[in-house]
């Protein structure tokens, strides 16, 4: 059966490399993928439009989909919005309406850019490391929120961090399960010591720990864990977090492989729906440069054939070709090392799609 693609390629960058990851969608089509692609508007490209960062008709288009395509959104032409019409409105607006609660971010070094890390190759080399971020609850949706006036005059700004145990099991379980399809270890990041609501978080996870007795289950606090990171990162196998600490520890994650450039991300809804985008923003210092590189985006085609669309001998085959082009030694200018081939964002697709 067809299945069906929202395409929303966003801001900035985000159109020049979706344009790449649809690239190698059409080439595999001709090996027999069956998919319809739909296009859609979000974030500020779809503000100046319809003077919404996430207008209906995206939304319909969306959830109408089998996954979801996305580039990334924002720029320095929206930062002066009211924050409520603002381009990551439109996407935190997404993950909500289509409740894509469980973000999988893996952080994985390529040995061929083992260089490209800040951190000594020996630290990193052969790190392969899955962030599961809780992605639609905790503080960056917690009511009340907001700024207020106090008596004496002064402003106070306030948020609120509040997590059910049903939310913390829903992103437990997804964890749990990559945990056991992977070296069977997961570290669980909270702040028990000071948050009463993380306190409840690991309460949870061990809770749900006697449903997975083959799954090593570890806790950790999360000031620790971010130093761990960094001293030891190939400790981790599986690391689970709320919506906040994740956000952090993964871009923290992201740099030990050396470019956020090579890191995709999948954000699935309990069926397995998902949209499937680069971790990176919409790098506005470099758009329209054709200088991005595109390869985080590609690589999440790959994770979308694999825990979506069920084709994982494809997903296997795009990320061989990113392997093979790698060993090429073809490089976008932010993986670039001295004796490699430096080549644009439409030349890097056109590498992957050959090595295909
Ligand atoms: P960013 O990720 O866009 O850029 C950070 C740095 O990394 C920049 O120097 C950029 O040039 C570089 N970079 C990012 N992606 C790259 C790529 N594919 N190839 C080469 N270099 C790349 O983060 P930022 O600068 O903090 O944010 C820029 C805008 O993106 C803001 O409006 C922000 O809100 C938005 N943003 C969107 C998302 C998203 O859509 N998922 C995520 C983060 C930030």
């Amino acid at each position: 059966m067809t299945k069906k693609i929202a395409v929303l390629a966003g801001d900035g960058i985000g159109p020049e490399i979706v344009a790449e990851a649809v690239k190698v969608l059409n080439a595999l089509e001709k090996d027999g993928l069956d998919i319809e692609l739909e296009y859609g508007l979000i974030g500020g490209a779809a503000y100046d439009e319809a003077g919404t960062p996430l207008p209906e008709e995206t939304l319909v288009i969306s959830k109408s989909a089998d996954a979801i395509l996305l580039g990334a959104v924002g720029g320095y032409k929206w930062e002066s919005l009211d924050i409520s019409v603002r381009p990551e409105k439109g996407l935190l607006g997404i993950r909500s309406a289509l409740n894509l609660f469980a973000n999988l971010r893996p952080a994985i070094l390529y040995p061929q850019l083992a260089d490209a890390s800040t951190l000594k190759s020996e630290v990193v080399a052969g790190l392969d490391l899955m962030i599961v971020r809780e992605l639609t609850g905790g503080i960056y949706f917690g009511q009340p929120r907001g700024v207020r006036v106090l008596d004496n005059g002064e402003k106070e700004g306030f948020n609120t961090l509040v997590y059910r145990e049903s939310e913390i099991r829903r992103i437990g379980k997804v964890a749990f399960d990559i945990a056991r399809k992977r070296q069977g270890r997961l570290c669980s990041v909270d702040k028990a010591n000071v948050l009463e609501c993380t306190e409840l978080w690991r309460e949870t996870m061990t809770e749900l720990a006697g449903d997975y007795t083959d799954v090593d289950l570890s806790h950790m606090y999360v000031d620790n864990a971010a130093m761990q990171l960094v001293r030891a990162p190939k400790q981790f196998d599986v690391m689970v977090t709320t919506n906040m600490f994740g956000d952090i520890l993964s871009d923290c994650a992201s740099m030990l492989t050396g470019s956020i450039g090579m890191l995709p991300s999948a954000s699935l809804d309990e069926s397995g729906k998902g949209m499937y985008e680069p971790i990176h923003g919409s790098a506005p210092d470099i758009a329209g440069q054709n200088i991005a590189n595109p390869l985080a985006t590609i690589l999440s085609v790959a994770m979308m054939l694999r825990y979506t669309l069920d084709e994982s001998l494809m997903a296997n085959r795009i990320e061989n070709a990113v392997e093979k082009v790698l060993e090429q030694g073809i490089r976008t200018a932010d993986i670039y090392s001295e004796g490699t081939t430096k080549v644009g964002t439409s030349e890097m697709g056109d590498a992957v799609i050959a090595a295909l």
